[in-house]
């Protein structure tokens, strides 16, 4: 599979599952979800991703179950499952089970941590997609430690305009339209006016500037923006 790794999220509780999503996403992976196992089970099926995130406790068929039969064997044994437990005396449950699964956390979890345990699976899987560092030019961010640098000084860049580098340096020449970096950055569900993207990208634009550098966005008329 081509693109960005495709990470499953199945969790029946909305609030959980949204946020779950939205954040996966704005690691510039794509996310599908599912509510229920046997639903979870189906989607594996159609469309196999490259690490399932399953919460334990779900209706009708667990996730306990879910992850038994995807590991039974075929195709679906070598997808890594991170499962989701409510208290460590659950995880140490699941653990003598022997379900298979690759990794556990226990909610409430750090989503930071989370993310960490998500990278170090598709690291596994899809390693030149957990690149840790993207390099551009004299631009080069550190995605572990979250900092960026241009010919060698750190720069201060707010969370969006983080996000908003991101998505340039892992394409550099492509040209993003508007719509492709609110979805891209800010996420499919949250209503942003597109101006704000101009806003942010002249933030960016700004700070990669400082110390008399050049400007390596451009901006595409009638299009949207592209680095280089
Ligand atoms: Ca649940």
């Amino acid at each position: 599979m081509a693109g960005e790794p495709m990470v499953l999220v199945v969790e029946d509780e909305p609030a959980q599952r949204e946020v779950l999503a939205y954040n996966i996403q704005a690691e510039g992976y794509h996310v599908m979800t599912a509510e229920a196992g046997d639903e979870a089970l189906d989607i594996v099926r159609e469309t196999p991703p490259d690490v399932i995130v399953l919460d334990w406790m779900l209706p009708h068929v667990s996730g306990i179950e879910v992850c038994r039969q995807l590991k039974m064997g075929g195709e679906t044994a070598r997808i890594p499952i991170i499962m989701l437990s409510a208290r460590s005396e659950e995880v140490d449950k699941i653990r003598g089970l022997e379900t298979g699964a690759d990794d556990y956390v226990t909610k409430p979890y750090s989503l930071a941590e989370l993310l960490a345990r998500l990278r170090t699976q598709l690291r596994r899987v899809r390693p030149a997609t957990v690149g840790e560092r993207l390099e551009y030019d004299d631009i080069v961010i550190d995605l572990a430690e979250h900092r960026v640098y241009r010919g060698g000084e750190e720069l201060r860049l707010g969370p969006t305009e983080f996000r908003l580098l991101t998505a340039f340096m892992e394409r550099p020449g492509r040209v993003w339209s508007r719509e492709q970096l609110l979805d891209r950055v800010w996420g499919r569900d949250i209503y942003v006016d597109s101006r704000t993207v101009d806003v942010h990208v002249g933030r960016l634009r700004k700070a990669l500037k400082a110390g008399d550098h050049g400007d390596p966005i451009r901006t595409v008329r009638g299009a949207g923006y592209a680095l280089g």
